[in-house]
């Protein structure tokens, strides 16, 4: 995840940088490796994710 799509596949609000339509959501949209259990930040992402595609669709 990066605002510069030359340093991260998606943007801050899990958009595939250059496809309106395509989201992403999991741990793998994490700009760095943590070192504590990931899950809550990944549901946390998850539902402001749904959130912001209702407000498109
Ligand atoms: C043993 C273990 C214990 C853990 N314990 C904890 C814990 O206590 N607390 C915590 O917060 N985190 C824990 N984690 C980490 C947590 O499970 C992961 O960070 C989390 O599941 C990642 O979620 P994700 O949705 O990003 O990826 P995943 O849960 O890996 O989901 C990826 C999905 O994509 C599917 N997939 C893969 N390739 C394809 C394909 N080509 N086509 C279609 N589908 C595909 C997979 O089948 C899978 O369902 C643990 C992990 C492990 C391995």
């Amino acid at each position: 995840m990066h605002d510069d799509p030359k340093q991260g596949v998606v943007d801050r609000n899990c958009q595939v940088h250059g496809v309106s339509n395509l989201f992403i959501a999991g741990s793998s949209v994490f700009p760095t490796g943590g070192f504590a259990n990931p899950t809550l930040t990944i549901v946390a992402l998850a539902i402001r994710l749904a959130d912001r595609v209702k407000t498109i669709i």
